[in-house]
Formats: C-alpha cells, sequence, structure tokens
C-alpha cells in the first residue's frame, strides 16, 4: 500500500478499500455528496457503492466533457447542495476525470466560502496530474481554467483499477501528462516510460509519475515559481486545444493537444535554451509515433496567438514558456516573441 503525502493531505495508491471508509467514518462530517459525470456514474460508482453507505450520500451528475467546466454547470451544483440542505460540514467527493475533480473542487472552495472535498480521479490524466496540487478552475468561452481556486483537496485516492473501463484514447491522453514529467524532471522516467506498453501504463509507472507532480506542487503551492516547468507544452498546447475545440468535430483531447504543444515548445527550447539536437529527434519522433500529426495551417497562426495572448500564464502581455535545457531538466520564463511561436508552429506543421 502506498502513501504519498502532499502540501496538506495523504495521497493514497490502491487503498480505496482499507481508507475510504475511514475517512468517511470519522464522524467529522455531516452529510456527503458524490459528484459524477454520466460515464463515471456508470464505470466507476459501482466500485465504491459497496465503501460508502448509500443511505448516506446524495448524488450529484453533470454531463461528461469539457463543456461542463462552466459556470452555468458549477451554478447546477451549488443549487443541489442548496436544494439538499448541505451545510458547512458536509463534503463532496469528486469522482470522475479532470473536469469532475477541477469543477467540483471549485464549487465546494466557493460554496458557502469553501466545503472540504475529496478527490477520487478516474482518468489516467487526472490521477497523475489534475488531482494532485489544488488547483480548481473552470473555463469561460474557449478561455480555460480562467476562473479557479487553489484550494487543497482532504485527500485523493489514486485506483489503478477504474483505468480498465477507461477508452484508449483517455488513456493515450493522460501518457501525454506522464511523459511530461519526464521531460521536465526525471530523464530516467522519460526512457522507461517511453520503452514501456502505453497502451496499458503499469501501476508503478502512474504512481511514479503522481510523485514527480506532487513533488513539483508542495514545492511551490501557489505557482509563484518553480511549479511552472509543470507548463512545458501547455502554452501552445492549450492553445492548439481551444482552437480545436471551437473548429473541430472531433476535438483533440488535452493530451493530445500537449503532445503537439511538448513537440513546438521542444523545438524553441532547442533554439532558446540549448536542448541538444539529439534529445529534441527523440522526443519529436517518440510523441509523433504516438500521437501522430495534427493537422495545422498557416492561416490558424494568427488565432493561435491571439489565444495564446490571453493565456493566464502571461506576464505583462508577454507570452512566456516553460522550455528544457536537456531532457529531465526545464527552465521557466522564457519569453517568446510572436515570429518564434510562429516558427515553432512552422516547424511542426512542416
Ligand atoms: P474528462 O474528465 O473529461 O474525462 C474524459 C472522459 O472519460 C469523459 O468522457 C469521462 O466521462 C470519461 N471517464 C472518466 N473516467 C472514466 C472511467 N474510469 N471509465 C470510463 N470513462 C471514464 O477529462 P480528463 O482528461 O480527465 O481531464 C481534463 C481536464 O482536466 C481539463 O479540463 C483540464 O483543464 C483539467 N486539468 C486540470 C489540472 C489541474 O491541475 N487542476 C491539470 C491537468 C488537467
Ligand atoms: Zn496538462
Amino acid at each position: 500500500m502506498k502513501q504519498i503525502d502532499s502540501i496538506s493531505y495523504p495521497i493514497y495508491f490502491n487503498s480505496i478499500a482499507e481508507k475510504l471508509d475511514k475517512f468517511i467514518e470519522d464522524g467529522k462530517y455531516s452529510r456527503f455528496f458524490i459528484l459524477t459525470d454520466e460515464h463515471t456514474a456508470l464505470h466507476c460508482l459501482p466500485l465504491i457503492t459497496d465503501k460508502v453507505n448509500p443511505d448516506n450520500y446524495d448524488l450529484l451528475e453533470v454531463s461528461a466533457g469539457e463543456e461542463s467546466k462552466t459556470i452555468d454547470f458549477c451554478i447546477g451544483i451549488w443549487k443541489m447542495l442548496i436544494d439538499f440542505d448541505a451545510d458547512r460540514n458536509s463534503l463532496l467527493i469528486n469522482l470522475g476525470g479532470g473536469v469532475v475533480t477541477d469543477l467540483g473542487g471549485f464549487a465546494a472552495s466557493t460554496y458557502k466560502r469553501g466545503i472540504d472535498f475529496i478527490h477520487i480521479p478516474t482518468t489516467l490524466l487526472s490521477q497523475v496530474d489534475a488531482s494532485i496540487g489544488g488547483k480548481t478552475g473552470i473555463d469561460i468561452d474557449n478561455l480555460k481554467n480562467i476562473i479557479g481556486t487553489f484550494t487543497q483537496p482532504k485527500a485523493v485516492f489514486i485506483e489503478h483499477a477504474f483505468l480498465e473501463t477507461l477508452p484508449a484514447r483517455q488513456i493515450k491522453s493522460g501518457t501525454a501528462e506522464m511523459l511530461k514529467h519526464g521531460l521536465i524532471a526525471d530523464a530516467d522516467y522519460w526512457h522507461a516510460l517511453k520503452n514501456s506498453n502505453l497502451e496499458k501504463p503499469e501501476a508503478e509507472l502512474v504512481y511514479q509519475s503522481a510523485v514527480i507532480k506532487n513533488k513539483v506542487v508542495t514545492e511551490d503551492p501557489s505557482e509563484r515559481g518553480q511549479r511552472k516547468i509543470l507548463n512545458f507544452g501547455h502554452t501552445i498546447g492549450h492553445a492548439l486545444e481551444s482552437y480545436s475545440l471551437d473548429h473541430d468535430k472531433n476535438p483533440l483531447t488535452h493530451g493530445e493537444a500537449i503532445a503537439a504543444g511538448m513537440i513546438c515548445e521542444a523545438w524553441l527550447s532547442h533554439q532558446k535554451c540549448d536542448l541538444p539536437a539529439a534529445d529534441l529527434d527523440e522526443i519529436v519522433s517518440t510523441l509523433l509515433a504516438i500521437y501522430g500529426k495534427y493537422q495545422v495551417k498557416e492561416a490558424s497562426f494568427v488565432e493561435l496567438r491571439n489565444i495564446m495572448k490571453k493565456d493566464k500564464k502571461n506576464q505583462g502581455g508577454k507570452i512566456n514558456c516553460s522550455l528544457l535545457t536537456k531532457i529531465g531538466d526545464c527552465r521557466i520564463d522564457n519569453i517568446c516573441t510572436d515570429d518564434e511561436l510562429c516558427d515553432s508552429l512552422r516547424y511542426y506543421a512542416q
């Protein structure tokens, strides 16, 4: 049984059976609410209902997908909590992927000025990334996570078994963040991961990825400095994700967009931070082999750059990237010019 100590709470691995009911039954909470989406209600709720007495909780459900990470869905959750007379000693259990953990975390952190919540992440991406670090948030139009809080959960329960029902495309989305963790912080982990079966990530590799994310966020909980290394691939990746959400019938997943963003930002790393050419080749060939290439045309570059200009990571109107100096090491706060960003997209698209 493994456990990581995070900022102010434990992250339990594969120990929901022993730990969840103890956590719930310690008498601290007056009421329990479980937030799911339609898929996690079907696939994941049955795996915990033998741990949580159905007489003791009320169920809240949102539609699946990024479209639910809005103020309207948040108001829906607040209203359900009001209708159920949820008091300040209530606990919200967020059972789902990053959408449910971000949205539920935000709703809980603001309802009655904040009630406790825990995360039970059910996608690979939320297990190694979204559930760890205390960022909650919702989107406005195509601006992702533009409203949110830093609020830590009271516990996180990571269970490998949830991944069994997760569609292959969602597994691939999560492995992008695992690969990122290797690239920014641990070359040995990157090599072990890229040589493993990424279609069925081993529990130990999932655990190590969560350890890397947790180490970075505990050293810088409110993202004043070094935590920004986690943004590698995300300046351009988020722009591609928003663009795709607006333009494509079958939009990119978060991980697919970040994989494309990592290729562009690896190229910027080679130009601006001396990432060796051999490292660039290794990163590009690995990511292209897994994710293929998103078709992005020169005519879209201006719109992509305009999305990047609204990125909340910018300072003083300047577009900021976290870039690699080598595989396993990342440098924060690299200002990139419009031309450099366009050239990196051109490199990717060629
Ligand atoms: P998601 O929550 O939309 O889940 C993806 C899909 O998988 C959904 O359809 C969901 O219903 C389904 N699903 C979830 N668990 C399942 C299971 N076990 N079996 C079958 N289906 C299942 O997407 P995601 O990739 O988990 O999260 C993306 C979100 O996370 C984005 O909004 C992103 O901004 C956010 N995020 C937040 C942070 C953070 O630090 N807070 C970090 C990274 C990403
Ligand atoms: Zn991400």
